[in-house]
């Protein structure tokens, strides 16, 4: 097919159809080499999602280099039931603390330049001052496998008991590593070649802190003010009537779904989650009922 550009070929520029079809693909990547021979497509990875940015650390003063997630390109998924957070192509839950290579001071991003005095001196008493750092500061890698993030998690929880953070912020790490652990399972149960008895060890490892954190949210819900890890009444209600219905206790579900139900404060996306979860609980109970228990 002849098209405007092949008449260049007088001044010594040759021109192909494809130039001309494909001039605002950008950026595509050819699906078929110079021989006709398809090229394998090569998928997005995590390093692919993320940044590197100098950030400073609120307890030591010192900057340093951190993986950040590029929010503009990163695409939501489903959320689990339970609403644990999901991106194609990456688990952003990975990126979501800062932990300083001096000092070992560690925290959620969201919560990371709050503390009180009080914390702020046993934080300098338990952490920063025993602290001794295991890589160099400029040890950063291009994105962090799944051990290497849960490794950052526990740090994180280790920070919150030494500056006895509340009760809900320990709850949540626990919940983070719950499905930390989880997006670690799936992806070894992704590679055939992964013995099945790994896979159901971090799941049970999984159920550890899922169980933690249930109870530690279930506490700070009767001894704590909204909005709680940035949640509101309603979201946090969801969370734990998932966590429960997961966990078996179908009561304590039903009781707070009907809390949603029933709030005036809840919003729709809210309410629609509850009565979907509201739909399992009553086929769970008919399935009981059915089975004579
Ligand atoms: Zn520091």
């Amino acid at each position: 097919m002849d098209n405007i550009m092949s008449g260049l070929e007088k001044f010594g520029l040759s021109t192909t159809d494809d130039m001309f079809n494909d001039m605002f693909e950008e950026g595509k990547k050819k699906t078929v080499d110079e021989n006709g021979e398809k090229v394998p497509e090569e998928l997005p990875t995590e390093k692919d999602f993320l940044l590197k940015k100098g950030v400073r650390c609120h307890m030591c003063d010192k900057t340093f280099m951190t993986l950040q997630v590029k929010n503009g390109r990163v695409k939501r998924l489903d959320s689990d039931d339970d609403l644990r957070p999901r991106y194609q192509y990456i688990d952003t839950l990975k990126y979501s603390l800062i932990s300083c290579p001096y000092c070992g001071y560690t925290a959620r991003t969201a919560t990371a330049d709050t503390m009180t005095s009080v914390q702020r001196k046993l934080l300098q008493e338990n952490v920063c001052a025993k602290f001794k750092p295991a890589k160099g500061p400029e040890d950063l890698p291009e994105s962090y496998t799944y051990d290497e993030a849960l490794e950052r998690f526990s740090l994180c929880l280790f920070n919150a008991v030494a500056k006895k953070d509340k009760i809900s912020e320990k709850a949540y790490i626990c919940l983070n590593i719950a499905w930390l652990l989880r997006g670690k399972a799936e992806e070894l149960a992704a590679n055939a070649e992964t013995p099945k008895e790994e896979v159901e060890k971090v799941k049970a490892e999984e159920a550890k802190y899922y169980s933690q954190a249930y109870d530690g949210l279930y506490k700070a819900m009767q001894t704590e003010s909204f909005p709680m890890c940035g949640m509101d009444e309603a979201t946090i209600s969801i969370l734990l009537a998932e966590m429960s219905f997961k966990l078996g206790k179908v009561e304590n579900a039903g009781r707070l779904v009907s809390s949603v139900l029933t709030s005036p404060a809840a919003n729709q996306r809210m309410k629609t989650k509850a009565l979907n979860l509201k739909e399992k609980i009553i086929n769970e109970m008919k399935k009981k009922k059915a089975a004579g228990k």
